[in-house]
């Protein structure tokens, strides 16, 4: 079963339990290259409309200004018109200084230039496939987030030639937090969103939240409750491939150049969306021994789930809201 659907089954939890107060409005579309899911629950309907619009509007523009498979996006722009700095948008800037931050807090273990390997591991195609040393070697040569230049008072950005920036790891997550803070705005004080599987609620309560087991979409491995905040999940079973008797999943860990091994997944719980989205990213590199200090700097927790030969071992880090 694909991401989209394993959400579709978390989204049904989602809007089964929306209590209704007026006008509860939802709306499903094909954005960022995964599912959005809404749930707009307010006592106007008129403003219940226009938060669904506002939410979907949102999530195209940052498609349109992050998105790695648009050569016309800025942040491929970036690497396209690189080295010379490009205008960024506020979005696109925000979107970077939070990212880069994440970068700084967890040693490189997040790092957004892993784009030139994704690509040489061929986790941007139908065929991942282990590349060749030199292949491998090369593209490790051109990644590094240190080398992104950021210049807040000029809006631009610049990276060396042949540095690929992926958005992988925190757009969705990104999206989410843009999306609350204009819907906030707006006046809408319940919502929830399914994002191809990044979970976020706020005001509602009593949600019981699967953790889908890694091997089983019909399993949850474990449950959580919040009426506020994001839950995110990194996993070795969305892309990978099998070799050897060894798994090859899409989260590289920059230090080796290579696919995380060990990990099956780690879910975050966090109040921020974006939050959510890069610890869960980040995290799956690190491991649970260096989690705690990260988690608590979002007020966050986190489930690991270890493998242990064959067996999965759990490890809850932080303020991780469980249902039981
Ligand atoms: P998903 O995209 O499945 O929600 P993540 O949020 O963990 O999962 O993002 C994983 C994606 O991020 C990968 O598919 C890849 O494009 C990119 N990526 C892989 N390793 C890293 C890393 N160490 N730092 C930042 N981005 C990464
Ligand atoms: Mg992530």
């Amino acid at each position: 079963m694909s991401r989209a659907s394993t959400g579709a089954v978390l989204w049904l939890l989602l809007a089964g339990a929306t209590p209704t107060h007026g006008a509860v409005l939802e709306r499903t579309g094909y954005v960022m290259g995964t599912m959005l899911s809404v749930v707009i629950d307010s006592p106007d309907s008129a403003l219940a409309a226009r938060a669904l619009d506002t939410a979907f509007a949102l999530t195209s523009r940052l498609d349109c200004l992050l998105s790695n498979y648009r050569p016309d996006s800025e942040l491929s722009r970036i690497g396209r018109e690189a080295p010379a700095p490009v205008s960024l948008s506020p979005l696109t800037l925000d979107f970077l200084s939070r990212t880069l931050s994440w970068c700084d807090r967890s040693a490189g273990a997040l790092d957004p230039t892993v784009g030139t390997l994704v690509h040489a591991w061929g986790f941007d195609s139908e065929h991942p496939a282990r590349p060749e040393a030199n292949v491998l070697d090369s593209a490790s040569r051109l990644c590094g987030y240190r080398k992104v230049r950021l210049d807040t008072t000029a809006q631009t950005a610049s990276m060396p030639c042949g540095f690929n920036l992926d958005p992988g790891a925190t757009g969705k997550g990104y999206a989410l937090a843009v999306v609350d803070r204009a819907l906030l705005g707006m006046g809408v004080t319940r919502w929830n969103a399914d994002f191809g599987g990044q979970l976020f609620c706020r005001g509602t309560d009593s949600l019981l939240i699967p953790v889908r087991h890694p091997r089983s979409d019909t399993t949850a491995l474990a449950w959580l409750t919040f009426a506020l905040g994001s839950v995110s999940t990194s996993g070795d079973y969305e892309r990978y491939f099998d070799e050897g008797g060894k798994r090859y999943a899409h989260i590289l860990d920059p230090r080796t150049k290579s696919p995380v091994q060990g990990r099956a997944s780690v879910t975050v719980y966090a109040p921020d969306a974006f939050d959510a989205d890069a610890l869960s990213t980040a995290l799956f590199v690190l491991g649970p021994q260096a989690a705690g200090r990260l988690l608590e700097q979002a007020g966050a927790g986190a489930l690991f789930a270890e493998w242990n030969g064959e067996t999965l071992e759990l490890i809850i880090v932080g303020a991780w809201p469980s249902a039981r």
